[in-house]
């Protein structure tokens, strides 16, 4: 019944909560620099929600997204657990920082199988083409929406990717399930169309895509129980992107309607973002995502204006703004 208090090694407890951490230290967690190392895995979830809400500035979304990419915190209002970035081929993300790109998504070339799974007694084969979605701020001092417009149109026009922008601020029109527009003006731009008959002023905040009628497929499977037969076995749809219709955008998760995100990411919400996605068009394409899209940045003339440097710096300080939400020590436990 009694506790042993000896001068053995400590319990290792959660800074704020004082619970005990030993089961989260048996899970294959990350390790964690500073002050995160020190809480369990729910309190730094709190603490990483309101680290993301406390960021309203874009430098200060990117130096925490930094943190994100590089394994540091382990969440973000785009995605529930660790950066799945683990590929070599997408390994400096964080580059594309630098421009003022966000990079909330990608999954990397990768193709597996056939192989025997002895549990399900069948042949299993996957392939995925590269992919990838980032943010990009409209009304930002240090980007020129005339070079946001350039790049979009760039990226649109490409043969071997498929693209598709729209803005996660705006609300658009539904389409009838079977019509498909490659263009489509958010209701705000359809009513200055008509007033000031400048219908393409803005195209930067139209939906546009690159994408056909069918939707583009970026991760397939298929299994059979034979293997001679897997060549003959079609492929089964596993995931599809980028969005090909802008009937898909109000059951995405945007920013002008979804409270949580506006919540969690204020700076993308106070800087009308635009979002891009972006897939390799073919399945043996050699297309590499990242180096396209800085080469491209390069070419519209948009500068490396954001530093990587400083992203780092400002990573430590929205850390210690996250210790003045810390709950009162005499509060609810
Ligand atoms: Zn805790």
């Amino acid at each position: 019944m009694a506790e042993t208090l000896d001068d053995s090694t400590p319990e290792p407890l959660c800074y704020l909560c004082r619970r005990n951490r030993e089961s989260d230290l048996e899970n294959d967690e990350p390790s964690y620099a500073g002050f995160w190392q020190d809480l369990c895995s729910e309190c730094r979830f709190d603490q990483h929600v309101l680290a993301w809400a406390s960021w309203t500035e874009w430098e200060e979304l990117l130096g925490g997204n930094l943190h994100y990419l590089k394994g540091r915190i382990d969440s973000a209002p785009y995605s529930d657990g660790p950066p799945r970035y683990e590929s070599d081929e997408m390994d400096e993300l964080w580059r594309l920082q630098a421009y003022g790109l966000l990079v909330v998504y990608c999954g990397v070339r990768d193709a597996f199988g056939p192989e025997y799974s002895d549990e399900r007694k069948i042949w299993h084969q996957f392939r995925q083409r590269p992919w990838m979605e980032f943010m990009i701020p409209t009304l930002h001092e240090k980007i020129h929406i005339d070079k946001i417009n350039q790049l979009v149109d760039e990226l649109l026009v490409r043969e071997d990717i498929v693209t598709t922008v729209f803005s996660e601020y705006d609300e658009y029109p539904h389409l009838p399930a079977d019509v498909h527009l490659k263009a489509v003006a958010p209701f705000t731009q359809l009513i200055d169309a008509f007033v000031k008959d400048e219908k393409l002023k803005d195209m930067t905040y139209y939906f546009r895509t690159s994408s056909g009628p069918i939707p583009h497929v970026i991760m397939q499977t298929r299994d059979v129980r034979k293997r001679h037969e897997i060549k003959k076995c079609p492929w089964e749809t596993q995931m599809e992107f980028p969005m090909a219709s802008v009937n898909e955008v109000s059951e995405y998760i945007t920013m002008g309607v979804d409270e949580d995100y506006k919540y969690k990411m204020k700076a993308a919400m106070y800087q009308r973002v635009l979002c891009v996605q972006m897939a390799v068009k073919e399945w043996d394409s050699t297309v590499d995502l990242q180096a396209l899209l800085e080469g491209l940045c390069d070419k519209v003339g948009m500068r490396k204006v954001f530093s990587l440097d400083d992203m780092e710096r400002l990573v430590v300080k929205p850390g210690q703004k996250v210790w003045s939400y810390h709950v009162d020590e005499g509060g609810e436990e």
